[in-house]
C-alpha cells in the first residue's frame, strides 16, 4: 500500500538541508508520496529505507533521464490519466531521426534544423529534444561515426541509439560517456545481451515488442534481470494501434499498477506516415495520448511549431498559473527620465504588456509585482494587488534610484485605487494608464514626467 507523506517523513533524516532541490524534508516527503519525485534524490537515506519507500511511492510510470547538462531530458514520472486530475509531469520528447543511409547533406540539414529551430513563448524556450541515430545497414563503423557527429554537432540533443546489433550498440554507447543515451533495440532475440550491456553502461534501454503481449514478456524478464530504466515500444506502426497501445499502457500502469508497462513509451510517427503533414498529425494525436517520445523523420518549422505549442499546453500545470519573477524589467534601455509602469506577474500579462512597450519604442521601466500569477483585476479582488502592497513593492524595489521623476503608471483597471495609492506613496504622482495593453504605445508616446 502507498505510504503517506507523514509516514515517509518519519523515515527521513530531517536535516532540511535542501540538497534534494526541495527546501524541507516535509515538502520532499509529500512529493515522494505524490509520486512527483523519487526517494533517491535524498543523499542521506539508507539503502534499506530507499528500498522500503521507493517501492511504495514510485510513480506508476517510471521517470527516465537521458543526456546531461544542456542535453538533459526527462520523461515519465506520470501519475494520472487525465491532466485535470493533477497535471502531466514531463513533456513528450520530440526527436528527429538520422540514419546511416542518409546522405551527408541530409544529415547536416537535419542536425542544423535541430540546432536552430527554437521558439520562445511566455518565457518558455521550446525546441526538439532528441536525435535518434539509426543503424540502417549493420555497418558498425558508420553507426559509431554518425553517433559521434551528433554528439559533437548537437550539444543540446539527448541521443537515442537505434540498433539491434549488440556490437554496434556497444561501439556507439562507449563514446557517449555522460551524455546518457537511450539504447533502443532490445528485442526478444537480443534481450539478455542488451540487458548485460545496459547494466554495464548504466544507460536506459529502449525495448521493442512485436505487440503488447511480447513487450510485457520482455519487460518482465528485464526487470527480473535487474534493469530498472526502460522506454517501451509496443511495435505498433499504425496510428490507431499506437494510440490504443499508449492508452492501454498508461491505464494499466496508473489504474492497475501493472509494472511491466509502467515505463514511458517511444512512438514512431516517422514509420506510421508517409508525408510530413500526416506525420505531424499522427504526432499530435500521440502527444495528446501519452507518448513519452515521438520520433519524426525531419524537423520543419511549420510542423514542429504547432507540435511544440500543443506540448506546452498539455504539459502546463492547470492548477498553477505561469508567472514571471517579481522585479524591475528595463525595456529597450530606459534611463532616468523614462516612464515607470507597474503590472502583475501573470506571465501572459507580462509578455503582452512588455511586447506593447517594446513595440512603442519608448524605453521604459516595467515593475512586475508578485500577484501569485493572478491577472490584474483578479489579483486586486483577491487582495494581492492593493495600494498598500503596491506601495511596499515600489518602495523596496529600488526604482526610485533609477529615475529622477516620481511618476507611476498603473493599469487602467486599477483606476479606483489611485487615491489610496497616492496616500500610500505621497512622493509619487499616480497616472492611470490604458485598460488595454494595445493602447500603451500611443499612451507612452504622449507621456511626459509631471514635474
Ligand atoms: S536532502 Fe534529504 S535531508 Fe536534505 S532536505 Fe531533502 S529530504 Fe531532507
Amino acid at each position: 500500500m502507498a505510504l503517506t507523506g507523514i509516514q515517509i517523513l518519519k523515515m527521513l533524516p530531517k536535516k532540511n538541508c535542501g540538497e534534494c532541490s526541495i527546501p524541507t524534508c516535509l515538502a520532499f516527503a509529500m512529493k515522494v508520496a505524490a509520486g512527483q519525485t523519487e526517494i533517491e534524490a535524498c543523499p542521506y537515506v539508507s539503502e534499506e529505507t530507499k528500498a522500503t519507500i521507493g517501492e511504495a511511492s514510485a510513480p506508476p510510470i517510471r521517470t527516465i533521464k537521458l543526456g546531461s547538462g544542456d542535453s538533459q531530458f526527462t520523461i515519465g514520472g506520470e501519475t494520472c490519466l487525465f491532466r485535470h486530475e493533477k497535471r502531466f509531469e514531463n513533456p513528450t520528447g520530440i526527436a528527429v531521426v538520422v540514419s546511416t543511409e542518409d546522405s551527408d547533406g541530409d544529415v547536416d540539414g537535419k542536425l542544423n534544423r535541430f540546432n536552430t529551430l527554437e521558439y520562445e513563448r511566455v518565457g518558455v524556450h521550446m525546441r526538439a529534444d532528441l536525435v535518434a541515430v539509426r543503424d540502417a545497414n549493420g555497418d558498425g563503423g558508420a553507426f559509431k561515426a554518425l553517433t559521434e557527429k551528433v554528439l559533437n554537432t548537437c550539444p543540446k540533443a539527448a541521443l537515442i541509439l537505434m540498433t539491434e546489433n549488440i556490437d554496434n550498440m556497444k561501439g556507439a554507447a562507449e563514446i557517449c560517456g555522460a551524455r546518457i543515451p537511450l539504447m533502443y533495440g532490445v528485442t526478444a532475440a537480443n534481450q539478455d545481451a542488451m540487458a548485460a550491456l545496459g547494466k554495464e553502461n548504466g544507460y536506459p534501454l529502449g525495448v521493442k515488442g512485436s505487440n503488447v503481449d511480447e513487450l510485457i514478456d520482455i519487460s518482465e524478464k528485464l526487470v527480473a534481470a535487474g534493469i530498472k530504466d526502460m522506454v517501451i515500444d509496443t511495435g505498433a506502426r499504425t496510428v490507431r494501434a499506437a494510440f490504443e497501445d499508449n492508452v492501454v499502457a498508461r491505464r494499466s500502469a496508473v489504474k492497475a499498477k501493472f509494472k511491466p508497462l509502467g515505463f514511458p513509451t517511444i512512438t514512431f510517427p516517422c514509420e506510421i506516415a508517409d508525408d510530413s503533414m500526416m506525420e505531424a498529425m499522427v504526432s499530435s494525436i500521440l502527444i495528446a495520448k501519452y507518448a513519452g517520445i515521438v520520433v519524426l523523420s525531419d524537423l520543419k518549422g511549420e510542423t514542429l511549431f504547432p507540435l511544440l505549442l500543443e506540448q506546452l499546453n498539455i504539459f502546463t500545470d492547470p492548477q498553477r498559473p505561469m508567472v514571471v519573477q517579481e522585479d524591475i524589467y528595463p525595456i529597450t534601455g530606459p534611463g532616468e527620465d523614462s516612464p515607470v509602469l507597474i503590472t502583475c506577474n501573470f506571465s501572459l500579462t507580462y509578455f503582452i504588456v512588455s511586447g506593447e512597450i517594446e513595440g512603442s519604442k519608448v524605453p521604459s521601466w516595467l515593475l512586475i509585482k508578485d500577484t501569485e500569477g493572478l491577472s490584474v483585476l483578479t489579483a486586486w479582488a483577491a487582495g494581492k494587488f492593493g495600494a498598500d502592497l503596491i506601495a511596499q513593492f515600489v518602495n523596496k524595489s529600488g526604482i526610485a534610484d533609477k529615475v529622477k521623476h516620481r511618476d507611476l503608471i498603473i493599469p487602467g483597471y486599477l483606476a479606483t485605487i489611485k487615491g489610496e495609492l497616492e496616500e500610500e506613496l505621497p512622493e509619487w504622482t499616480i497616472t492611470i494608464g490604458p485598460r488595454e495593453a494595445g493602447h500603451l504605445p500611443a499612451f507612452l508616446k504622449e507621456w511626459k514626467p509631471s514635474k
